[in-house]
């Protein structure tokens, strides 16, 4: 599963970057993917569900 991050919903709160600093980085107020290299073994659920505006959704 990758994640997708809706960066118009995205408050640069740094949620996702503390709890996977390898995919998530955030930067001038938002977050972006980058790397992809551990999202296909890591369940990344927890960040989705962590997201205060649901701004991440996985992908298969
Ligand atoms: S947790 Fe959500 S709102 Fe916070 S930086 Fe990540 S994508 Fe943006």
């Amino acid at each position: 599963m990758i994640p997708v991050i809706n960066t118009s919903a995205c408050i640069g709160c740094g949620r996702c970057e503390e709890l996977c600093s390898h995919a998530f980085r955030v930067e001038n107020g938002k977050s972006r993917l980058i790397s992809y290299d551990a999202c296909e073994i890591c369940d990344c659920s927890k960040i989705v569900e962590s997201c205060p505006v649901k701004a991440i959704s996985l992908l298969d």
